[in-house]
């Protein structure tokens, strides 16, 4: 029945052609893997909602709730096509981008985007290929720019396009991302992921569009989303260093305290964030990751983030239940080393104002003093749960809830075990009872330990945490001592 996993950091595993069959899910949730994510920048509709039905099935068979991100691709930029092509852009040279169709060859190519020539300005830089080639503009008008070309290499068909230094006048969502999400949507992903946000507006768009169907979370990959950092955590519901794009738009050097400053915000306003890319880039192909790619994985986690992700190593690569699974391992060591705790409370930030927070933080000094084995939540929109979360306890949060989608979105904050109950609660001794239900059956704790419950009451109505009650595990005390009053 529990399968109730050994540590409060969650992973998500990037779904590909590696790890797309029923089976291979299955494994990967056994392995460790708390979250699913589907990238919409591959895959045709009727695949990923095969994928979809998978999981809901292995949700089904587990009896656990599991989280699905939807990563919808942005506004991604692209160069047009070459004669024979590919050409070298040789450092020192000249080359042009244009709006032209005419096919490229070694001295120009079309940029299909009237939007970069709008906002581009003599000075800026443009990446190509995953930032390997780097120009520079001398001259550019509303169909042109002519560069220089800083660092050289192979340019080809359809390379990408990284304008790091300007904000670009385009629209959050690009035609194709306005059909993924639609689509996404009404499938009924837990999450849905914007690439490329540039403002808090691209996700106050998106919210609207989503209109409370999922969660939705902003992947933090520009130098603009870096700036304007805290204005999006407050229209998100989650974030995601996106450490890949991130270190093509930034010198990679700059990725590193950009991480902690965001999984500090993010911890600080109480939303789940997930640390991403080339967590263990080597188990691609390699069984074993590099002791560099553990060491990183560890640090998110001593950070205080709430999950770790795979990318390709479990969407495409030869290894991908070995990367999750080594994962897991690297969580429970660094969860249980001495020095976790005390590194995850100095980077604590003070609690909030108001009767919730003020309640949760009880919850959770009175778990660290006396013998508690759980804190259990019963929330409806999942505000509780993620309230004691935020609080980074030292035992593990089981969040009770009536409504499977909240259950479902819950999973990706730290240390939620999140319970879907099929009944709804509607008086204090029925939560009492059914908390300590879950506690035993879940295998949280024996009679001698307590559970710390909190809850917004009245049950079922939208209203924030007011109460607080330590119960002993062992049913007959609760009996004998405190249901009735
Ligand atoms: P991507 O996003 O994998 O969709 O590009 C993550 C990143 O850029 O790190
Ligand atoms: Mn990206």
């Amino acid at each position: 029945m529990s399968s109730r996993r050994q540590r409060s950091v969650k992973i998500v595993a990037t779904l590909g052609p590696a790890s797309n069959s029923y089976e291979m899910i299955s494994k990967l949730y056994h392995a460790g893997a708390d979250v699913f994510r589907l990238n919409m920048s591959h895959g045709a509709h009727d695949e990923i909602k095969e994928r979809y039905e998978h999981i809901r099935k292995l949700e089904k068979e587990t009896g656990r709730p599991i989280a699905i991100l939807a990563d919808l691709q942005g506004p991604k930029l692209r160069v047009g096509q070459f004669e024979g092509e590919a050409f070298d852009l040789i450092e020192g040279e000249k080359f042009r981008f244009d709006l032209d169709d005419k096919i490229g060859t070694s001295t120009r190519v079309q940029l299909p985007h009237p939007e970069i020539f709008q906002a581009l300005e003599v000075g800026s830089s443009l990446l190509v290929n995953d930032g390997k080639i780097r120009l520079r503009v001398e001259k550019c008008d509303k169909v042109s720019a002519d560069c220089i070309v800083e660092v050289g290499g192979e340019i080809s068909n359809r390379k990408g396009v990284n304008v790091p230094d300007v904000v670009l006048p385009l629209a959050a969502l690009s035609e194709k991302d306005l059909k993924d999400l639609e689509f996404v949507a009404e499938l009924g992903v837990d999450w849905i992921a914007l690439s490329f946000v540039q403002r808090p507006e691209d996700m106050i768009e998106a919210r609207k569009l989503v209109n409370g169907r999922a969660a939705v979370l902003a992947k933090i990959e520009k130098p603009a989303a870096v700036a304007a950092l805290q204005s999006i955590i407050d229209v998100s519901d989650g974030i995601m260093v996106a450490r890949g794009d991130l270190g093509v738009e930034l010198p990679v050097h700059a990725v590193p305290p950009i991480q902690k400053r965001i999984v500090r915000a993010c911890r600080a306003a109480g939303k789940p964030v997930i640390v991403a890319t080339q967590m263990m880039e080597s188990m691609i192909t390699s069984p074993v990751p590099t002791r560099a790619e553990v060491s990183d994985v560890a640090q998110a986690i001593y950070e205080g983030a709430d999950a770790v992700m795979l990318s390709a190593e479990s969407a495409a690569g030869d290894y991908p239940i070995e990367a999750v699974s080594t994962m897991n391992n690297v969580a429970i060591e660094v969860e249980n080393d001495t020095n976790y705790r005390g590194i995850i409370e100095a980077s604590r930030t003070p609690s909030r104002n108001g009767v919730a927070d003020a309640i949760t933080v009880a919850a959770r000094e009175i778990a660290e003093t006396t013998q508690v084995c759980a804190i259990v939540t019963f929330s409806q929109s999942g505000t509780t749960a993620q309230l004691a979360s935020r609080e980074r306890p030292s035992v593990p949060i089981i969040a009770v809830t009536h409504i499977k989608e909240t259950a479902r979105k819950l999973v990706l904050s730290w240390g939620l075990h999140c319970v879907y109950v099929d009944k709804t609660v509607t008086r204090f001794k029925e939560a009492v009872l059914l908390s300590i239900q879950i506690a035993h059956d879940h295998e949280f704790g024996t009679k001698e330990d307590n559970i710390v419950l909190t809850a917004g009451v009245p049950f079922n109505t939208s209203g924030s945490t007011n109460i607080l009650r330590v119960a002993p595990l062992d049913e007959s005390k609760v009996y004998g001592a405190m249901l009735d009053n």
